[in-house]
């Protein structure tokens, strides 16, 4: 079902420890995020943990 007519889009950024840095809306940050992290460092990161990461632009 698509009912995601609630907040506003934030954008948000996350910058990663070796430099990698993503920005974007929720939607599109945490699958870019969670794939740098199992790529780059072999990580699965948690939808929780990138939200946590995350700070607004
Ligand atoms: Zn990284």
């Amino acid at each position: 079902m698509r009912s995601s007519r609630q907040a506003p889009k934030l954008e948000l950024i996350v910058r990663c420890d070796c430099g990698f840095e993503a920005r974007g809306d929720e939607a599109k940050l945490v699958p870019a995020v969670q794939r740098h992290g199992r790529e780059a460092h072999n990580m699965e990161v948690t939808r929780e943990q990138v939200l946590a990461m995350a700070r607004p632009a």
